[in-house]
């Protein structure tokens, strides 16, 4: 079996390249490290069973011989880096999306898309199961990112309709682990980031907004299951762990595990930042019998290492 993974030297791509092979598929990666780092696959060079292609997924894709499995999970996902490069974020989700969608249908390939909990932009449903349409607002800053997952999900759906390709929605909710960036932008690398360095930890707004966080291996094993198991087509599944906290909270607990002595400062709230979010995870444990499984307390002491060490040969 053999499958093409686009964001391969992302955070996620990187440990989904790891999975599969530790599973015995053959992997492509495909990534232009435009937020990726070959840091995250060096490892994989070399390897019998991994093939690395810098390539641009918004150029169309053609590779020879026989593909199963493209997970599509290029594309920027830390909020800072989305809104700094736009136009590339809708240009990965939109012709990047159709270009790894017409690949799968040449190769007659399964097709698993990374969706977002971004699609229901700031919720007035809580939590969010799948059958919420979401509350987005498409012009703001966060549109290029939400609006251009909402496109691909719209996309999967046509080749789904019109070609009967085999796809997979999953929307992904706040991940972290190693391997994420230290200066990515997102909430744990930033706080981590700061009290390791006795830095302010900066909260945007008062803090009293919500995420779900999930550990980077939990999430793996639901995407890897998401992707092998037969009778899924069509599926839209949200992953993501479903206990919620306080922004605020987080930063008073990563203190904490850091024993750091840093203060917490508060800054603006950023534009239509969402207020709660939460999966409601009921269809994932149906259909893949999967649920999160690490605490969040020793998901972040195994984070804050890597990012320890990550920060000494920085
Ligand atoms: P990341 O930024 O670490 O990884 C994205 C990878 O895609 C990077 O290696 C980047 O270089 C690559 N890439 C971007 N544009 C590309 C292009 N045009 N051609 C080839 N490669 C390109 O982000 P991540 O956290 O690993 O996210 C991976 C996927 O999962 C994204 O699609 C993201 O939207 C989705 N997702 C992530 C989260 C999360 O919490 N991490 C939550 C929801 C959805
Ligand atoms: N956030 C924060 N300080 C930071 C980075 C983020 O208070 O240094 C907040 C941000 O405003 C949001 C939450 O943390 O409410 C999660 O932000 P992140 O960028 O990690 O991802 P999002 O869930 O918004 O995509």
């Amino acid at each position: 079996m053999r499958v093409l993974i686009t964001g391969a030297a992302g955070f996620i791509g990187s440990h989904l390249c790891d999975r599969f092979i530790q599973e015995g598929f053959e992997v492509i990666g495909m990534d232009n490290f435009i937020t990726g780092s070959p840091d995250n696959i060096a490892h994989l060079f070399g390897h019998p069973k991994f093939k690395f292609l810098h390539y641009n997924v918004v150029n169309y894709i053609y590779l020879e011989g026989s593909v199963d499995i493209v997970l599509h999970f290029a594309c920027p996902a830390s909020p800072a880096d989305y809104m700094s490069n736009p136009i590339h974020t809708m240009k990965v989700d939109s012709l990047g999306t159709l270009n790894t969608l017409g690949f799968a249908k040449l190769k007659k390939a399964r097709y698993v898309f990374a969706s977002t909990s971004e699609v229901y932009g700031d919720p007035t449903v809580h939590p969010q199961p799948e059958t919420y349409w979401g509350n987005v607002n498409p012009i703001g800053p966060r549109s290029v990112y939400d609006e251009a997952k909402r496109f691909s999900e719209a996309m999967c759906m046509a080749y789904h309709r019109e070609h009967g390709i085999d796809v997979r929605i999953l929307r992904i909710f706040n991940t972290y682990g190693p391997r994420m960036r230290i200066n990515d932008g997102r909430v744990i690398p930033n706080f981590i980031t700061q009290a390791l360095k006795g830095e302010p930890l900066t909260v945007y707004g008062n803090g009293k907004q919500t995420r779900s966080f999930c550990y980077i291996d939990d999430l793996v094993e639901g995407i890897f299951i998401a992707s092998v198991k037969d009778g899924l087509s069509g599926e839209v599944i949200n992953l993501g762990n479903p206990q919620e906290f306080r922004i605020i909270d987080i930063a008073k607990l990563i203190i904490e595990l850091t024993n750091s002595n840093s203060q917490i400062v508060f800054y603006p709230p950023l534009p239509d930042d969402p207020k709660r979010r939460c999966p409601d995870i009921g269809k994932a444990k149906r259909l893949l019998s999967w649920e999160p499984k690490k605490p969040l307390r020793e998901g972040l002491l195994e984070t804050i290492n890597w990012f320890r060490e990550k920060l000494k040969s920085a």
